[in-house]
């Protein structure tokens, strides 16, 4: 079945961009472990290296797969095309590359996840790109930073890791104002609790590492298109409306349309930056992907049971989940991702920096690892590993002073999750 948006999020999950394999009738999707696809004759290699028709001839742009998984996040998220990449920040690479160029600037959100303030306000600058970092809940700011060289908003819907959730439909509005597409990094909400293009987003991006795999065995990303946004209404974005000399001067937006970003992140992107997802790391998250609703439901449902009980102990300085009634998101978690905040958030220890560091050494089912959105329960204490690169303002910015823990809540047993904290607090505070 090619995904009908008439089915409801279970169906579409499970069934979204695949069908029977032609050749075989295997049910499950292949994992087409090929380079290379055999041409029908010079004409039919003519017109493909041409894109006068659409198909398969080298696994670095297309793969049957990865297409899968392209049509499932797509359908999923209300796209109308997804280009997979080969990690989440090869995605944020990706999303931009199109619409940025040297001397032109993006205007991006202070709370992001630690690898991201750090590619965007260090790595970019090589390419001659600059992040303008506002705080979103600033709408005068966030227009303030606007300005002829901005091509782009970058923002997470549900921030990693300080709880936060971002006023979607406040940043489309003033990207459309400016004529600017608005991008979305959907990772901690995935397509189950928020959808990004409903509230006006042009671009998702995600790092299909975290909840949509959902088992921490892959690393991979992926660019979703709306398709609404008009790349011609402005001189802003020449890479998709004017002529391409490495295509005989094809106009990617004028030739295909609401799907002219996914065809040039293919054909030029993924052709010349390479950062290609392999067909075995689709396959697990196409699995991954079929119990997302599930898995989404267990891991809210866990993140509001543990939140909660940190919240009444005496140990515990704050908490940040947005899911919690004291979180100054509540109303805000409810317009935009009304399922769930999701399971990931942090804490405060009373005891600062040494005692966190006891903490983390403490717990017996949580792992200590730099990773989120797994089945199983995940600590990290961000101060002194994904956030030690930042500087203490950035650090404070994010969420992730000295005295902040970040968990990442599994599928487990909630029980025993809160007794693993219970004893491993009791060591770190004593
Ligand atoms: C992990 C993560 C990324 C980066 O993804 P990788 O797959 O690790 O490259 C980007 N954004 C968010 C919100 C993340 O959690």
């Amino acid at each position: 079945m090619t995904g009908s948006p008439s089915y409801g999020f279970d169906t579409l999950q499970i069934h979204a961009g695949a069908r029977p394999d032609p050749a075989t009738g295997a049910r499950q999707t292949p994992i087409y472990q090929t380079t290379a696809y055999v041409f029908r004759d010079a004409d039919h290699a003519a017109a493909l290296f041409n894109l006068q028709e659409v198909g398969y001839i080298y696994s670095r742009l297309t793969n049957p797969t990865v297409a899968v998984l392209q049509e499932r996040v797509a359908t999923l998220e209300g796209g109308v095309g997804a280009i997979c990449c080969s990690s989440g920040h090869a995605a944020q690479i990706m999303a931009l590359f199109p619409l940025m160029g040297p001397g032109l600037n993006v205007v991006v959100s202070t709370r992001l996840y630690g690898g991201s303030i750090t590619q965007f306000s260090q790595t970019i600058k090589r390419f001659g790109w600059e992040a303008k970092f506002v705080d979103t809940d600033d709408l005068a700011a966030v227009e303030g930073a606007i300005d002829d060289n901005t091509r782009a908003i970058f923002c997470e819907s549900i921030a990693n890791p300080g709880g936060y959730v971002t006023d979607l439909d406040a940043m489309a509005a003033i990207a459309d104002k400016a004529g600017l597409p608005l991008i979305v990094d959907n990772t901690s909400a995935t397509p189950y609790l928020c959808r990004p293009i409903e509230h006006g987003a042009t671009l998702v991006v995600h790092s299909m590492t975290k909840y949509l795999t959902g088992n921490g065995t892959v690393t991979g990303g992926v660019v979703v298109d709306s398709g609404r946004f008009d790349w011609s209404a402005s001189d802003k974005f020449p890479s998709l409306s004017a002529p391409e000399p490495a295509y005989h001067g094809l106009k990617f937006h004028e030739t295909f349309g609401p799907l002219g970003f996914t065809f040039h992140g293919i054909a030029v992107g993924l052709r010349d930056l390479g950062m290609t997802l392999n067909p075995q790391a689709a396959h697990y998250t196409l699995m991954g992907i079929e119990t997302l609703s599930l898995r989404m439901a267990r891991h809210v449902e866990n993140a509001e049971k543990v939140a909660k009980w940190l919240e009444d102990d005496p140990r515990v300085e704050f908490v940040t989940y947005a899911g919690l009634k004291s979180s100054p998101y509540h109303d805000r978690v409810a317009r935009i991702c009304p399922k769930g905040a999701s399971s990931l958030f942090t804490f405060g220890v009373k005891g600062g920096y040494d005692a966190c560091v006891k903490l983390v050494d403490s717990v017996e089912i949580f792992s200590h690892v730099a990773n989120l959105g797994d089945t199983r329960s995940l600590i990290i204490h961000s101060a002194s590993t994904t956030h030690r690169q930042l500087t203490p303002e950035q650090q404070e910015a994010a969420g992730a002073a000295p005295n902040v823990v970040r968990l990442s809540i599994g599928i487990e047993d909630a029980d025993d999750l809160i007794a693993d904290l219970d004893q491993a607090l009791a060591r770190a505070t004593a």
